[in-house]
């Protein structure tokens, strides 16, 4: 039979890995109203806190009534309006880099950056827990693709002897699912002996990492020289959407000359670009909400692993907790759901088969009381499903 979704689907639900959108009633925050009961949720990239933020409201509202609410064309005919031109010169001066090129998603950066800089003949060489977005790119690039182990530099190393053409080494900054860091100092040596180029995603790095929240390559102090092409999002940290590359001018001039995910689609709202400009500045300028964040993960961390529970390598918001089957892993997520709180269940295909895990994360919006409540409630759920039988735990 052609197109046989219902088998499908029943295979999904039978591996417990079918996947639900919880509908959200609210405005992100802590507190939502999620599928009509009022949850506290820690699930949320808003790292900082600024998705509800009065000013950037404030700024977006009256980006639109300046600018209207679409951006009307892609940015080579007519889409490109002096609040993009303003952030992406913002973003330069952010990321210390001659220039930087505004995005609708981080998806569409990643496809866009990758395919523009590597093609046949060429090699592009991943960290094998890259987010799915730069898995993507690599595949679709038609470049020679391998994947090395995670952050391992000299499995990158290995695959760099290899590699034929022009060489670009893709990581993300932050791992999405695990929240550990690249050892980019390491993974940036071995690219520079074999003079391959270093992309770096950091979505989840921007805003929590580095003295001004300037992300991965900030915490390790690194350069242009070592991390020629960088990637940041918009919709985690900075609370709104869209993303950037940020690199020479030669990078930024080729992506708009070359990258079909840039040039074949509409720019984001111009609204949009005002509420992000509003954004990094509450990001530059608040560094309390780093600091508040930074006292949120070290107390979470020592109350779980007072717990007995299996945190992962993890100084970032995102604090995943191991529990092996997706069976279980839903099964926690159920209980803490029973009494109020929200955390997703991450099964395979997104993780490895075996690692399924709650991925908690931490926000600055977060009270010290909801880190408390929450480590409470962890405690009464994993005892309970400590006395449940489960066929593959
Ligand atoms: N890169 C990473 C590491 C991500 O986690 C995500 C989003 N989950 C993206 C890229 C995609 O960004 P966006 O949501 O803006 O498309």
């Amino acid at each position: 039979m052609t197109f046989d979704l219902a088998s499908r689907l029943a295979a999904r639900h039978a591996d417990h890995l079918y996947r639900k959108r919880p509908l959200l009633e609210a405005p992100q925050g802590p507190e939502v109203v999620v599928d009509g009961k009022p949850v506290l949720a820690f699930s949320s990239n808003d790292y900082l806190g600024l998705a509800n933020h009065p000013e950037v409201i404030r700024a977006m509202q009256q980006g639109a009534e300046r600018w209207g609410v679409g951006g009307g064309a892609s940015h080579l005919v007519i889409g490109h309006s002096t609040p993009h031109h303003a952030l992406e010169e913002a973003l330069a001066d952010f990321t210390g880099r001659p220039r930087a090129l505004l995005f609708s998603t981080g998806y569409m950066a990643n496809l866009a950056a990758v395919t523009a800089l590597v093609g046949q003949g060429d090699t592009v060489l991943e960290d094998r827990l890259n987010h799915a977005s730069l898995l993507d790119a690599g595949l679709l690039s038609g470049a020679r693709f391998s994947r090395y182990l995670h952050n391992d530099a000299d499995s990158l190393a290995k695959r760099l002897e290899k590699a034929t053409g022009d060489t670009l080494v893709v990581t993300d900054g932050v791992f999405s699912m695990d929240g550990d860091l690249a050892d980019l100092p390491a993974l940036c040596a071995a690219a520079k002996a074999r003079d391959a180029w270093v992309m770096v995603d950091d979505a989840h790095g921007f805003g929590p990492l580095g003295g001004t929240g300037g992300g991965i390559v900030e915490h390790f102090g690194l350069g242009i020289d070592d991390v020629p092409v960088l990637v940041g999002t918009l919709g985690k940290a900075f609370g709104t959407a869209g993303a950037f590359v940020a690199g020479s001018d030669e990078l930024i001039e080729t992506l708009i000359q070359f990258a079909r995910p840039y040039i074949y689609t509409t720019s984001q709202p111009p609204a949009v670009a005002c509420a992000s400009l509003k954004s990094l500045e509450l990001l530059r300028g608040e560094s309390w909400r780093r600091d508040h964040l930074n006292r949120l993960i070290a107390r979470f961390r020592q109350g779980a692993s007072d717990i007995g529970l299996t945190l992962m390598d993890s100084p970032t918001p995102i604090q995943p907790i191991l529990v092996g089957s997706s069976e279980r892993a839903m099964r926690l997520s159920a209980l803490l759901r029973e009494r109020g709180i929200l955390v997703g269940a991450i099964r395979p295909p997104t993780v490895p088969a075996g690692s399924a895990r709650l991925r908690i994360t931490l926000t600055a919006a977060h009270s010290e009381a909801q880190v408390e409540r929450l480590l409470d409630i962890l405690a009464e759920c994993w005892n309970r499903l400590a006395q449940e039988p489960f066929e593959n735990a």
